[in-house]
């Protein structure tokens, strides 16, 4: 099935290509529904399939470069696109996929011999700009439908906050410090008050916003999945931890280490170590203008 839509001759073409990941990215697009009419959509493999990615406008990227057929297949579609935009957590550092780089995962799928029929797995999972030029990031796990709306340039009025705690609107208070930090699951959620007061680790002071803050108004605290704020994504990580650190130590009485360590779980570090190949002595650091 081809599937491409004839929407008139000035429609822009854009494709979605999936690397390794979860499909969530490619779900979040699908229910920001404004660019059926003013784009055209000419591969995603998820809806519409061809052999081959002709010219596009823009090609989206999801996923990480996980096995020798994604980054076969980047490095093919990246030469027919004018625009490049890596989209998700996965696509700018890795993201889930980079599970497979630990030992243990490594090792149970080393013993399947059904692996022989899928593609081979490279040493390590690497973010897309390892392989092609990328022209945006779009950092988010997944972005949101508006998120892509703006990728696109079809929200013209998109006004993402500096920091999730600008978009969440939850209040901060000077009478309650918690001493030990509770986990994610634990216990009513009071609805106005700051998650940190509560003794959640929410890390929305400094991430940055433009998701319109849809986990932490729930009770969900921040995980960080938009990566750092402007103020410190030309920084590197430390940087970043060490603000949400002087955060806590402010408005908590939670032990550092206990806070170290809860920054420094496999769940959390997933995102907020997400940047730091930026500072890759080979590689420059991602400009902020380049990140939405
Ligand atoms: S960034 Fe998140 S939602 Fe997107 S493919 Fe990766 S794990 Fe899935
Ligand atoms: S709950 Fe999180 S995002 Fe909301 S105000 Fe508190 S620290 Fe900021």
């Amino acid at each position: 099935m081809t599937g491409e839509k004839d929407v008139g001759p000035c429609v822009k073409r854009f494709a979605v290509l999936q690397l390794s990941g979860c499909s969530g990215c490619e779900v979040a697009l699908l229910n920001a529904g404004e660019w059926i009419d003013q784009y055209r959509l000419v591969y995603m493999p998820l809806v519409v399939s061809s052999h081959n990615i002709s010219h596009v406008d823009v090609l989206l990227v999801t996923g990480g470069i996980r096995t020798d057929e994604d980054l076969h297949n980047l490095r093919r579609a990246a030469r027919y696109a004018d625009q490049v935009v890596a989209v998700g957590t996965c696509a700018i550092s890795g993201g889930i996929s980079s599970l497979g780089d630990r030992d243990d995962v490594r090792e149970l799928f080393l013993a399947q011999e059904e692996r022989r029929l899928v593609p081979r797995l490279l040493p390590k999972c690497s973010p897309i700009d390892t392989a092609v030029d990328v022209d945006l990031y779009l950092p988010g796990c997944p972005p949101t439908p508006e998120l892509f709306l703006a990728v696109l340039q079809i929200s013209s009025d998109f006004e993402p906050g500096k920091t999730v705690c600008q978009e969440c609107g939850r209040k901060k208070v000077a009478d309650m410090r918690p001493k030990h930090l509770l986990g994610h699951q634990h216990g009513e959620v009071l609805p106005d008050i700051c998650l940190i007061n509560q003794g959640f680790l929410c890390v929305g002071t400094s991430t940055r916003g433009g998701c319109r803050a849809l986990c932490t108004r729930p009770g969900h605290p921040c995980v960080g999945c938009r990566g750092p704020s402007d103020a410190f994504i030309e920084e590197g990580t430390e940087k970043w931890l060490n603000v949400i650190r002087r955060v806590f130590s402010k408005m908590t009485d939670i032990p550092d280490d206990e806070l170290d360590e809860a920054l420094r779980s496999p769940q959390l570090s997933m995102f907020l170590f997400q940047f730091s190949d930026y500072f890759d002595a080979d590689r420059p650091p991602r400009k902020k203008e380049k990140v939405l």
